[in-house]
C-alpha cells in the first residue's frame, strides 16, 4: 500500500475505532423492580441493541425506594425500571429523581395523557397492574369450600384462616396499592378495620414473588396481588385463577425514573426512550411471558392480560398516594395496627 492510500485508511480507522471504543466503554445499572426474566431479557436485549454494557440489580418497590433514600449522596445505579408509580412519584417528592421526559411519552394511553402530562418531568409510565385476588382451586377443594371468593369482604370467611397471604408492604409496592385502593373504596377507617381483621386469616406477610409461589404450590389458598401473576402460573400448569373483585379495580402503572445525579444519564436517557417503545413493551410477554398490560397506544397486549376496557376502575388519588409523607404514614400505621398484632 502506498503511504498516502496507508495515511487514508489509518485516518479513516482511527475514528471509527474511536467510537466503538467510546460504545463499549458505555454502562448503565438498572435497578429493577419487574420479574427477573423480564428483567433479565429487556436488559440484555437493551445492552445488546445499543452495545452498552447494562447490568440490573433486581428488588421489589419498597425496598428499592429504601436504596435510593439511602444512597442519595452516592447513587449506585441510573434508572429504576418497573415497580408501582406510587413509590416513583415519591421518590420524586424526596428529591431523587433526574429530570427527563422522554418524547415516547406522547404513545401513552389516552387515559393516562393527563397524568404524564403532570408528572412526566420525573416518571414514565411502562405498563398496567390490575389487582385482585390469585386462588388455588385445588386448595379449596380440601379446604371444602365451594364458593370462591368474588370481594374483598369474602377474605374474612373463617374457613381461610391461615390461608390467605399477601406482600408485606414495607418491601413491597403490590400491597401498597391494596391499602390505597381499600382506602379509595371505603375511607381510611374502614380499610384498615378491614386490614386488621383479615390479618386473622393471614399466614404470614412475604415478599410478592414468594407469595404466588405459595400460592401455586397450594400453600396458600388466597394471594392478593396483580392479577397477571397467576395468569402466568396457570399457564405454568399451577391450579390457580384470577379474581377481580367486585367492589371495583384497584390498579397500578409500572413507573420508570432516572436517578438523580446518575453517571451514565445519556445511557439513561436511551434506555428511558427504549422501553417506552412498542418492541419493547412487547417484549415482555412474548419472550418473558409476563402480562402486565403494555401502556404504549401502538404496542400489541398478549390475549393473556386483562382488557383494560372491560375494567371498572376506581379513580385513583395519586397526588395523595404519590406523597411520600402519605407513603410513609400509611405503611407506618400499616405496621402498628396490623403487622405488629399477628
Ligand atoms: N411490577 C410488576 C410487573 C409486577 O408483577 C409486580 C408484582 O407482581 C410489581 C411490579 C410490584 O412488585 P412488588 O410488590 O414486589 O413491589
Amino acid at each position: 500500500m502506498k503511504f498516502k492510500s496507508k495515511l487514508t485508511a489509518l485516518c479513516l480507522a482511527i475514528p471509527f475505532a474511536l467510537s466503538t471504543k467510546i460504545m463499549a466503554e458505555g454502562k448503565l445499572t438498572v435497578y429493577c423492580s419487574v420479574q427477573n426474566t423480564t428483567c433479565e431479557k429487556i436488559v440484555q436485549t437493551f445492552g445488546k441493541q445499543h452495545n452498552i454494557e447494562t447490568k440490573f440489580i433486581r428488588n421489589s418497590t419498597g425496598a428499592t425506594l429504601a436504596k435510593l433514600i439511602a444512597e442519595q449522596n452516592n447513587p449506585q445505579a441510573d434508572i429504576w425500571y418497573g415497580g408501582t408509580i406510587e413509590h416513583h412519584f415519591q421518590a420524586g417528592d424526596l428529591n431523587l429523581l433526574e429530570k427527563y421526559r422522554s418524547p415516547n411519552q406522547t404513545d401513552i394511553m389516552p387515559q393516562f395523557k393527563s397524568l404524564m402530562d403532570k408528572r412526566g418531568d420525573l416518571t414514565s409510565i411502562v405498563y398496567m397492574l390490575v389487582l385482585g385476588f390469585g386462588i388455588n382451586t385445588e386448595k379449596f377443594k380440601t379446604l371444602g369450600i365451594k364458593e370462591y371468593p368474588k370481594c374483598w369482604s369474602d377474605l374474612l370467611d373463617p374457613r381461610l384462616k391461615g390461608y390467605v397471604q399477601m406482600p408485606d408492604p414495607q418491601i413491597s409496592g403490590t400491597t401498597y396499592t391494596a391499602i390505597a385502593t381499600l382506602i379509595q373504596l371505603w375511607g381510611e377507617e374502614k380499610a384498615f378495620d378491614y386490614l386488621k381483621k383479615v390479618n386473622a386469616n393471614v399466614s404470614e406477610y412475604v415478599k410478592s414473588a414468594l407469595v404466588t409461589t405459595n400460592l401455586s404450590r397450594g400453600e396458600s389458598a388466597v394471594a392478593i396481588g396483580f392479577v397477571h401473576s397467576y395468569a402466568t402460573e396457570k399457564e405454568k400448569g399451577a391450579p390457580v385463577e384470577s379474581i377481580l373483585p367486585c367492589e371495583g379495580d384497584g390498579y397500578s402503572l409500572g413507573g420508570m425514573s432516572i436517578i438523580k445525579n446518575a453517571r451514565n444519564l445519556d445511557n439513561a436517557k436511551l434506555f428511558a426512550d427504549w422501553a417506552l417503545t412498542k418492541e419493547a413493551q412487547e417484549l415482555v410477554w412474548r419472550e418473558t411471558k409476563v402480562y402486565q398490560i403494555p401502556t404504549n397506544i401502538h404496542a400489541e397486549a398478549s390475549p393473556q392480560s386483562v382488557d383494560p376496557k372491560k375494567l371498572n376502575l376506581i379513580d385513583y388519588d395519586f397526588e395523595r398516594f404519590g406523597s411520600s409523607e402519605e407513603g410513609k404514614r400509611l405503611t407506618d400505621k400499616w405496621v402498628k395496627e396490623v403487622k405488629l398484632h399477628k
